[in-house]
Protein backbone atom coordinates (compact mmCIF):
# COMPACT_ATOMS: atom_id res chain seq x y z
CA UNK A 1 0.00 0.00 0.00
CA UNK A 2 1.29 3.39 -0.85
CA UNK A 3 1.67 6.15 2.19
CA UNK A 4 1.77 9.40 2.38
CA UNK A 5 2.99 11.32 5.52
CA UNK A 6 2.26 14.92 5.92
CA UNK A 7 3.16 17.55 9.29
CA UNK A 8 2.12 20.72 10.10
CA UNK A 9 4.13 23.16 11.28
CA UNK A 10 5.42 22.58 15.20
CA UNK A 11 4.60 25.55 16.90
CA UNK A 12 6.31 27.55 20.14
CA UNK A 13 3.69 26.87 23.08
CA UNK A 14 4.49 29.75 24.96
CA UNK A 15 1.71 31.46 22.95
CA UNK A 16 -1.88 30.09 22.13
CA UNK A 17 -3.70 29.36 18.91
CA UNK A 18 -5.51 31.70 16.96
CA UNK A 19 -7.87 31.28 14.06
CA UNK A 20 -5.44 31.98 11.57
CA UNK A 21 -3.90 28.68 12.14
CA UNK A 22 -6.50 27.13 11.11
CA UNK A 23 -5.89 27.40 7.52
CA UNK A 24 -3.14 25.24 8.05
CA UNK A 25 -4.91 22.74 9.11
CA UNK A 26 -7.59 22.74 7.17
CA UNK A 27 -4.81 22.27 4.45
CA UNK A 28 -3.50 19.48 5.99
CA UNK A 29 -6.58 17.73 6.49
CA UNK A 30 -7.89 18.15 3.33
CA UNK A 31 -4.72 17.14 1.58
CA UNK A 32 -4.59 13.72 4.12
CA UNK A 33 -8.29 13.31 3.00
CA UNK A 34 -7.95 13.21 -0.58
CA UNK A 35 -5.14 11.08 -0.11
CA UNK A 36 -7.05 8.37 1.74
CA UNK A 37 -9.65 8.19 -0.50
CA UNK A 38 -7.13 7.80 -3.21
CA UNK A 39 -6.49 4.11 -1.13
CA UNK A 40 -3.05 5.68 0.45
CA UNK A 41 -1.92 4.49 3.92
CA UNK A 42 -1.69 8.23 5.23
CA UNK A 43 0.02 9.67 8.46
CA UNK A 44 -0.53 13.15 9.91
CA UNK A 45 2.04 14.44 12.53
CA UNK A 46 2.70 17.82 14.88
CA UNK A 47 3.90 18.55 18.02
CA UNK A 48 4.96 20.98 20.07
CA UNK A 49 8.02 22.79 20.33
CA UNK A 50 8.67 22.44 24.00
CA UNK A 51 12.32 23.34 24.69
CA UNK A 52 12.76 27.23 23.33
CA UNK A 53 13.71 30.01 25.82
CA UNK A 54 11.09 31.64 24.80
CA UNK A 55 8.37 28.96 26.44
CA UNK A 56 10.75 29.20 29.58
CA UNK A 57 10.28 33.29 29.97
CA UNK A 58 6.43 32.77 29.22
CA UNK A 59 6.36 30.27 31.98
CA UNK A 60 8.22 32.41 34.82
CA UNK A 61 5.71 35.35 33.67
CA UNK A 62 3.13 33.20 35.06
CA UNK A 63 4.91 32.28 37.41
CA UNK A 64 4.21 28.12 36.36
CA UNK A 65 6.93 25.81 36.66
CA UNK A 66 8.06 25.12 33.43
CA UNK A 67 6.95 21.99 33.24
CA UNK A 68 3.44 22.50 34.31
CA UNK A 69 3.35 25.48 31.80
CA UNK A 70 4.25 22.81 28.71
CA UNK A 71 1.91 20.08 29.92
CA UNK A 72 -1.23 22.78 29.98
CA UNK A 73 0.09 24.80 26.65
CA UNK A 74 0.66 21.83 24.94
CA UNK A 75 -2.87 20.55 25.48
CA UNK A 76 -4.63 23.27 24.62
CA UNK A 77 -3.42 22.74 20.94
CA UNK A 78 -3.43 19.81 20.39
CA UNK A 79 -7.12 19.50 21.39
CA UNK A 80 -7.52 22.56 19.42
CA UNK A 81 -6.58 20.09 16.20
CA UNK A 82 -9.50 17.86 17.44
CA UNK A 83 -11.91 20.88 17.91
CA UNK A 84 -11.67 22.02 14.60
CA UNK A 85 -12.20 17.75 13.03
CA UNK A 86 -8.54 17.76 12.31
CA UNK A 87 -7.54 14.44 13.41
CA UNK A 88 -3.45 13.77 14.30
CA UNK A 89 -2.47 10.58 14.10
CA UNK A 90 0.68 11.84 16.11
CA UNK A 91 1.20 14.76 18.21
CA UNK A 92 5.23 14.52 19.27
CA UNK A 93 6.09 16.65 22.18
CA UNK A 94 9.84 18.39 22.46
CA UNK A 95 9.59 17.43 26.20
CA UNK A 96 9.34 13.69 25.51
CA UNK A 97 12.37 12.33 26.91
CA UNK A 98 11.96 8.75 25.75
CA UNK A 99 10.75 9.26 22.24
CA UNK A 100 12.20 12.44 21.09
CA UNK A 101 15.20 13.24 22.84
CA UNK A 102 17.04 9.77 21.73
CA UNK A 103 16.19 10.62 17.94
CA UNK A 104 17.73 14.13 18.41
CA UNK A 105 21.01 12.65 19.64
CA UNK A 106 21.24 10.70 17.32
CA UNK A 107 19.91 12.68 14.41
CA UNK A 108 23.42 15.23 16.14
CA UNK A 109 25.61 12.29 16.01
CA UNK A 110 24.86 11.24 12.74
CA UNK A 111 25.83 14.94 11.56
CA UNK A 112 29.14 15.00 13.84
CA UNK A 113 30.52 11.35 12.00
CA UNK A 114 30.28 12.87 8.58
CA UNK A 115 32.60 15.95 10.29
CA UNK A 116 29.99 18.30 10.15
CA UNK A 117 29.84 19.46 13.96
CA UNK A 118 32.86 21.83 15.22
CA UNK A 119 33.08 23.89 17.82
CA UNK A 120 33.79 27.79 18.06
CA UNK A 121 33.87 30.75 20.49
CA UNK A 122 30.71 33.07 19.07
CA UNK A 123 29.62 36.48 19.39
CA UNK A 124 26.14 37.48 17.59
CA UNK A 125 22.80 38.89 18.30
CA UNK A 126 19.79 36.52 19.29
CA UNK A 127 16.11 37.55 19.14
CA UNK A 128 14.63 35.09 21.51
CA UNK A 129 11.22 36.30 19.91
CA UNK A 130 12.65 34.24 16.18
CA UNK A 131 14.74 31.74 18.92
CA UNK A 132 17.50 32.67 16.06
CA UNK A 133 21.00 34.78 15.69
CA UNK A 134 20.24 38.02 13.48
CA UNK A 135 22.68 39.83 11.13
CA UNK A 136 22.99 43.91 11.53
CA UNK A 137 21.79 43.59 8.12
CA UNK A 138 18.97 41.95 9.23
CA UNK A 139 17.71 44.29 11.57
CA UNK A 140 15.49 47.37 11.02
CA UNK A 141 16.79 49.96 13.44
CA UNK A 142 18.64 47.70 15.66
CA UNK A 143 15.25 45.87 16.06
CA UNK A 144 14.42 42.54 15.00
CA UNK A 145 11.61 43.39 11.82
CA UNK A 146 9.62 40.24 13.33
CA UNK A 147 9.00 41.25 16.93
CA UNK A 148 10.14 45.11 17.26
CA UNK A 149 12.56 43.63 19.85
CA UNK A 150 16.16 44.51 20.34
CA UNK A 151 18.29 40.91 19.85
CA UNK A 152 20.24 39.94 22.97
CA UNK A 153 24.21 40.24 22.63
CA UNK A 154 25.21 36.38 23.14
CA UNK A 155 29.35 35.43 23.43
CA UNK A 156 30.13 32.05 24.05
CA UNK A 157 31.37 28.80 22.90
CA UNK A 158 29.22 26.54 20.76
CA UNK A 159 28.90 24.20 18.56
CA UNK A 160 28.92 24.84 14.98
CA UNK A 161 26.80 23.26 11.72
CA UNK A 162 28.70 23.40 8.61
CA UNK A 163 25.86 24.55 6.81
CA UNK A 164 28.58 26.06 3.67
CA UNK A 165 29.30 23.04 2.88
CA UNK A 166 25.80 22.03 1.18
CA UNK A 167 25.06 25.14 -0.60
CA UNK A 168 25.85 24.11 -3.99
CA UNK A 169 24.18 20.58 -3.32
CA UNK A 170 20.66 22.74 -1.52
CA UNK A 171 20.78 24.63 -4.37
CA UNK A 172 20.92 21.57 -6.81
CA UNK A 173 18.51 19.79 -4.91
CA UNK A 174 15.92 22.72 -5.06
CA UNK A 175 16.32 24.04 -8.88
CA UNK A 176 15.69 20.29 -10.00
CA UNK A 177 12.59 20.32 -7.77
CA UNK A 178 13.90 17.51 -5.83
CA UNK A 179 13.12 19.44 -3.15
CA UNK A 180 10.12 20.72 -4.38
CA UNK A 181 8.95 24.22 -2.70
CA UNK A 182 5.56 25.07 -2.90
CA UNK A 183 4.74 27.99 -4.51
CA UNK A 184 7.47 29.30 -6.54
CA UNK A 185 7.69 32.58 -5.07
CA UNK A 186 8.73 31.03 -1.70
CA UNK A 187 10.79 28.70 -3.66
CA UNK A 188 12.94 31.97 -5.45
CA UNK A 189 13.31 33.19 -2.08
CA UNK A 190 14.64 30.34 -0.83
CA UNK A 191 17.42 29.99 -3.72
CA UNK A 192 17.79 33.68 -3.53
CA UNK A 193 18.80 33.02 0.71
CA UNK A 194 21.28 30.35 -0.36
CA UNK A 195 22.57 31.90 -3.31
CA UNK A 196 24.21 35.29 -1.13
CA UNK A 197 25.70 32.96 0.85
CA UNK A 198 25.60 30.00 3.89
CA UNK A 199 27.07 30.87 6.66
CA UNK A 200 27.61 27.58 9.62
CA UNK A 201 25.36 28.46 12.07
CA UNK A 202 25.34 27.61 15.83
CA UNK A 203 23.56 24.25 16.93
CA UNK A 204 24.16 24.63 20.56
CA UNK A 205 23.86 27.17 23.57
CA UNK A 206 25.47 26.91 27.02
CA UNK A 207 23.11 25.11 29.51
CA UNK A 208 23.05 28.50 31.11
CA UNK A 209 21.84 30.38 28.44
CA UNK A 210 19.39 27.61 27.63
CA UNK A 211 18.07 27.73 31.34
CA UNK A 212 18.73 24.21 31.81
CA UNK A 213 16.03 23.35 29.28
CA UNK A 214 16.45 21.08 26.12
CA UNK A 215 18.24 18.00 24.89
CA UNK A 216 21.95 17.76 26.20
CA UNK A 217 24.34 17.81 23.49
CA UNK A 218 25.79 14.19 23.65
CA UNK A 219 28.92 13.88 25.26
CA UNK A 220 28.86 17.55 26.77
CA UNK A 221 26.55 18.15 29.55
CA UNK A 222 27.24 21.94 29.83
CA UNK A 223 25.92 22.37 26.24
CA UNK A 224 22.14 22.05 25.20
CA UNK A 225 21.26 21.58 21.51
CA UNK A 226 20.00 24.36 19.78
CA UNK A 227 16.29 24.87 19.58
CA UNK A 228 15.60 24.41 15.89
CA UNK A 229 18.05 21.47 15.58
CA UNK A 230 15.61 19.57 18.16
CA UNK A 231 12.17 20.44 16.68
CA UNK A 232 12.45 19.83 13.20
CA UNK A 233 13.55 16.64 14.35
CA UNK A 234 10.05 16.04 15.53
CA UNK A 235 8.77 15.46 12.09
CA UNK A 236 11.09 12.25 12.17
CA UNK A 237 11.03 11.29 16.03
CA UNK A 238 7.23 11.63 16.30
CA UNK A 239 7.51 8.25 13.99
CA UNK A 240 10.02 6.31 15.11
CA UNK A 241 13.32 8.11 14.52
CA UNK A 242 15.60 6.36 17.27
CA UNK A 243 12.94 4.19 18.90
CA UNK A 244 11.52 2.33 16.15
CA UNK A 245 13.20 1.85 13.31
CA UNK A 246 10.36 -0.15 11.56
CA UNK A 247 8.40 2.51 11.60
CA UNK A 248 10.67 5.24 10.93
CA UNK A 249 11.24 3.75 7.51
CA UNK A 250 7.73 3.07 6.51
CA UNK A 251 6.69 6.44 6.95
CA UNK A 252 10.04 8.47 5.91
CA UNK A 253 10.85 10.96 4.06
CA UNK A 254 8.06 12.92 4.84
CA UNK A 255 5.92 13.49 1.57
CA UNK A 256 4.88 16.82 2.70
CA UNK A 257 5.75 19.30 5.30
CA UNK A 258 3.30 22.62 5.54
CA UNK A 259 4.61 25.83 7.12
CA UNK A 260 4.42 29.07 7.35
CA UNK A 261 6.35 31.70 5.07
CA UNK A 262 8.22 32.71 8.33
CA UNK A 263 10.02 29.49 8.77
CA UNK A 264 10.87 29.22 5.31
CA UNK A 265 14.34 28.95 5.35
CA UNK A 266 14.65 26.84 8.57
CA UNK A 267 12.54 24.02 6.27
CA UNK A 268 13.83 24.73 2.95
CA UNK A 269 17.31 25.14 3.73
CA UNK A 270 19.09 23.86 7.48
CA UNK A 271 16.37 20.94 7.59
CA UNK A 272 17.68 19.62 4.34
CA UNK A 273 20.90 20.41 4.99
CA UNK A 274 20.74 18.95 8.31
CA UNK A 275 19.46 15.69 6.87
CA UNK A 276 22.26 15.67 3.90
CA UNK A 277 24.82 15.52 6.42
CA UNK A 278 22.94 12.59 8.82
CA UNK A 279 22.70 11.12 5.29
CA UNK A 280 19.47 10.57 5.18
CA UNK A 281 16.63 11.14 2.62
CA UNK A 282 14.61 14.58 2.71
CA UNK A 283 11.17 15.14 2.49
CA UNK A 284 9.56 15.23 -1.19
CA UNK A 285 7.81 18.64 -0.95
CA UNK A 286 7.02 21.80 1.33
CA UNK A 287 4.38 23.78 1.14
CA UNK A 288 4.25 27.55 2.49
CA UNK A 289 1.73 29.44 2.87
CA UNK A 290 1.47 33.04 3.74
CA UNK A 291 -0.12 34.67 6.99
CA UNK A 292 -3.78 35.13 7.73
CA UNK A 293 -3.84 38.73 8.58
CA UNK A 294 -7.59 40.29 10.22
CA UNK A 295 -8.53 43.55 8.54
CA UNK A 296 -4.97 43.72 6.46
CA UNK A 297 -3.48 43.67 10.16
CA UNK A 298 -0.93 41.05 11.72
CA UNK A 299 -2.84 38.63 13.68
CA UNK A 300 -0.79 39.09 17.07
CA UNK A 301 -1.13 39.63 21.22
CA UNK A 302 0.50 42.68 20.95
CA UNK A 303 -1.85 44.45 18.13
CA UNK A 304 -4.50 42.74 20.64
CA UNK A 305 -6.81 41.69 17.82
CA UNK A 306 -6.37 38.09 18.62
CA UNK A 307 -9.41 35.72 17.28
CA UNK A 308 -9.93 31.88 18.02
CA UNK A 309 -11.20 29.69 16.03
CA UNK A 310 -13.28 28.08 18.98
CA UNK A 311 -15.23 32.10 18.74
CA UNK A 312 -15.58 31.81 14.85
CA UNK A 313 -17.05 28.29 15.28
CA UNK A 314 -19.27 28.79 18.16
CA UNK A 315 -20.95 31.14 16.10
CA UNK A 316 -20.86 30.14 12.61
CA UNK A 317 -20.00 26.51 12.41
CA UNK A 318 -16.90 24.15 11.75
CA UNK A 319 -17.05 23.51 7.74
CA UNK A 320 -18.21 27.69 7.18
CA UNK A 321 -14.26 28.30 8.57
CA UNK A 322 -12.79 25.83 6.97
CA UNK A 323 -14.51 26.69 3.22
CA UNK A 324 -13.31 30.28 4.09
CA UNK A 325 -9.59 29.89 4.85
CA UNK A 326 -9.49 27.25 2.20
CA UNK A 327 -11.26 29.42 -1.09
CA UNK A 328 -10.13 32.60 0.46
CA UNK A 329 -6.66 32.79 1.43
CA UNK A 330 -4.17 32.01 -1.90
CA UNK A 331 -1.53 29.97 -1.66
CA UNK A 332 0.97 32.50 -2.89
CA UNK A 333 0.18 35.58 -0.95
CA UNK A 334 -1.28 36.53 2.72
CA UNK A 335 -4.42 36.19 2.96
CA UNK A 336 -7.15 38.69 5.23
CA UNK A 337 -9.93 37.48 7.15
CA UNK A 338 -12.78 39.50 8.65
CA UNK A 339 -16.42 38.78 9.90
CA UNK A 340 -17.85 40.83 6.92
CA UNK A 341 -16.30 39.23 4.46
CA UNK A 342 -16.71 36.16 6.31
CA UNK A 343 -20.61 36.50 6.18
CA UNK A 344 -20.42 37.68 3.02
CA UNK A 345 -18.75 34.28 2.02
CA UNK A 346 -20.87 31.68 4.13
CA UNK A 347 -24.36 33.86 2.55
CA UNK A 348 -22.99 33.96 -1.00
CA UNK A 349 -21.32 30.13 -1.64
CA UNK A 350 -22.79 28.26 0.88
CA UNK A 351 -26.28 29.31 1.89
CA UNK A 352 -27.43 31.16 -1.29
CA UNK A 353 -24.57 28.68 -3.32
CA UNK A 354 -24.45 25.16 -2.39
CA UNK A 355 -27.28 25.18 0.31
CA UNK A 356 -29.85 26.89 -1.85
CA UNK A 357 -29.40 24.43 -4.89
CA UNK A 358 -29.31 21.36 -2.76
CA UNK A 359 -32.31 22.33 -0.81
CA UNK A 360 -34.23 23.05 -4.25
CA UNK A 361 -33.88 19.58 -6.38
CA UNK A 362 -34.25 17.75 -3.00
CA UNK A 363 -37.41 19.26 -3.08
CA UNK A 364 -38.50 19.09 -6.91
CA UNK A 365 -37.34 15.10 -5.88
CA UNK A 366 -39.77 14.35 -3.05
CA UNK A 367 -42.46 16.32 -5.02
CA UNK A 368 -42.07 14.07 -7.71
CA UNK A 369 -40.94 11.04 -5.77
CA UNK A 370 -37.64 10.70 -7.56
CA UNK A 371 -34.72 8.07 -6.44
CA UNK A 372 -31.37 8.78 -6.73
CA UNK A 373 -29.10 6.45 -8.92
CA UNK A 374 -25.52 4.85 -7.44
CA UNK A 375 -23.42 7.30 -5.91
CA UNK A 376 -20.09 8.44 -8.14
CA UNK A 377 -17.06 6.87 -7.32
CA UNK A 378 -14.41 8.92 -8.81
CA UNK A 379 -13.47 12.52 -8.56
CA UNK A 380 -13.57 15.15 -10.74
CA UNK A 381 -10.24 15.42 -12.53
CA UNK A 382 -10.87 19.10 -12.67
CA UNK A 383 -10.85 19.10 -9.42
CA UNK A 384 -7.89 16.98 -8.54
CA UNK A 385 -5.55 18.44 -10.51
CA UNK A 386 -5.45 22.05 -8.59
CA UNK A 387 -6.11 20.13 -5.64
CA UNK A 388 -2.48 17.90 -6.11
CA UNK A 389 -1.49 21.14 -6.86
CA UNK A 390 -2.32 22.19 -3.31
CA UNK A 391 -4.41 25.42 -4.71
CA UNK A 392 -7.41 24.75 -2.81
CA UNK A 393 -9.00 27.72 -3.59
CA UNK A 394 -8.79 27.09 -7.63
CA UNK A 395 -10.22 23.45 -6.78
CA UNK A 396 -13.15 25.01 -4.55
CA UNK A 397 -13.75 27.59 -7.77
CA UNK A 398 -14.00 24.71 -9.87
CA UNK A 399 -16.35 22.73 -7.48
CA UNK A 400 -18.39 26.21 -7.47
CA UNK A 401 -18.50 26.54 -11.03
CA UNK A 402 -20.58 23.16 -11.19
CA UNK A 403 -22.91 24.82 -8.61
CA UNK A 404 -23.90 27.74 -10.82
CA UNK A 405 -24.19 25.70 -14.17
CA UNK A 406 -26.84 23.05 -11.89
CA UNK A 407 -28.88 26.56 -10.99
CA UNK A 408 -28.56 27.75 -14.39
CA UNK A 409 -29.35 24.64 -15.71
CA UNK A 410 -32.57 24.44 -13.29
CA UNK A 411 -33.71 28.33 -14.33
CA UNK A 412 -33.41 27.48 -18.11
CA UNK A 413 -35.24 24.44 -17.88
CA UNK A 414 -37.80 25.30 -15.17
CA UNK A 415 -38.70 21.72 -14.35
CA UNK A 416 -41.98 23.15 -11.91
CA UNK A 417 -43.21 23.95 -15.51
CA UNK A 418 -42.75 19.85 -16.60
CA UNK A 419 -44.58 16.53 -16.07
CA UNK A 420 -44.11 12.94 -17.17
CA UNK A 421 -41.40 11.26 -18.26
CA UNK A 422 -39.29 14.02 -19.14
CA UNK A 423 -39.69 15.75 -15.84
CA UNK A 424 -38.43 12.26 -14.52
CA UNK A 425 -35.30 12.88 -16.41
CA UNK A 426 -34.33 16.02 -16.28
CA UNK A 427 -34.54 15.69 -12.18
CA UNK A 428 -32.26 12.29 -12.28
CA UNK A 429 -29.85 14.22 -14.48
CA UNK A 430 -29.89 17.16 -11.58
CA UNK A 431 -29.25 14.47 -9.29
CA UNK A 432 -26.52 13.07 -10.81
CA UNK A 433 -25.00 16.53 -10.54
CA UNK A 434 -25.72 17.20 -6.86
CA UNK A 435 -24.08 13.66 -5.96
CA UNK A 436 -20.92 14.59 -7.85
CA UNK A 437 -20.66 17.82 -5.88
CA UNK A 438 -21.04 15.70 -3.15
CA UNK A 439 -18.40 13.59 -3.61
CA UNK A 440 -15.95 16.38 -4.85
CA UNK A 441 -16.43 17.93 -1.60
CA UNK A 442 -15.48 15.50 0.59
CA UNK A 443 -11.89 15.87 1.25
CA UNK A 444 -12.84 19.99 1.55
CA UNK A 445 -15.93 19.35 3.80
CA UNK A 446 -16.34 16.17 4.84
CA UNK A 447 -19.56 16.78 7.23
CA UNK A 448 -21.38 19.30 4.42
CA UNK A 449 -20.26 16.12 2.16
CA UNK A 450 -21.56 13.46 3.98
CA UNK A 451 -25.26 15.29 4.71
CA UNK A 452 -25.35 15.50 0.46
CA UNK A 453 -24.64 12.10 -0.29
CA UNK A 454 -26.88 10.76 2.36
CA UNK A 455 -29.33 12.79 1.54
CA UNK A 456 -29.52 11.72 -2.10
CA UNK A 457 -28.83 8.33 -1.95
CA UNK A 458 -32.21 6.43 -2.53
CA UNK A 459 -35.74 8.09 -1.90
CA UNK A 460 -34.40 11.67 -2.38
CA UNK A 461 -36.00 13.82 0.65
CA UNK A 462 -36.15 17.17 1.66
CA UNK A 463 -33.61 18.03 4.52
CA UNK A 464 -32.68 20.83 7.20
CA UNK A 465 -30.90 23.39 5.63
CA UNK A 466 -27.15 23.40 5.31
CA UNK A 467 -26.10 26.39 5.60
CA UNK A 468 -28.93 28.85 7.16
CA UNK A 469 -28.65 32.20 5.89
CA UNK A 470 -27.04 34.67 8.48
ZN1 LIG B 1 12.62 38.14 16.09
Amino acid sequence: MKKFYLTTAIPYVNGLPHVGHSLEYFQADTVKRYYRFKGYHTMLLSGADENALKNVQAAEKEGLPIQEFLDRNSKIWAETYEFLGVHLDVFQRGSDQKKHWPGVQKLWKLCQESGDIYIKKYRGLYCVGCESFKTEGELVDGLCPDHQTKPEPVEEENYFFKLSRYQDQLIKLIESNTLKIIPENKKQEALSFIKRGLEDFSISRSKERARGVGVPVPDDPNQIIYVWFDALDIYMTGIGFGWDDIKYQKWWPADLHIIGKDINRFHTVYWPAILLSAKLPLPREILIHGFVNLKGEKISKSVGNVISPQEVVKEFGLEPLRYYMLSQIPIDSDGDFTFDRFKEVYNGDLANGLGNLVARVAKLCEQNNISAPELPTQFDPKMTRPLEEFKFNEALSHIWEEIADADKKINEEKPWELSGEKLKKILEDYVKKIQQIGYNLQPFLPETAQKILTQFSGQVKSAPALFPRL
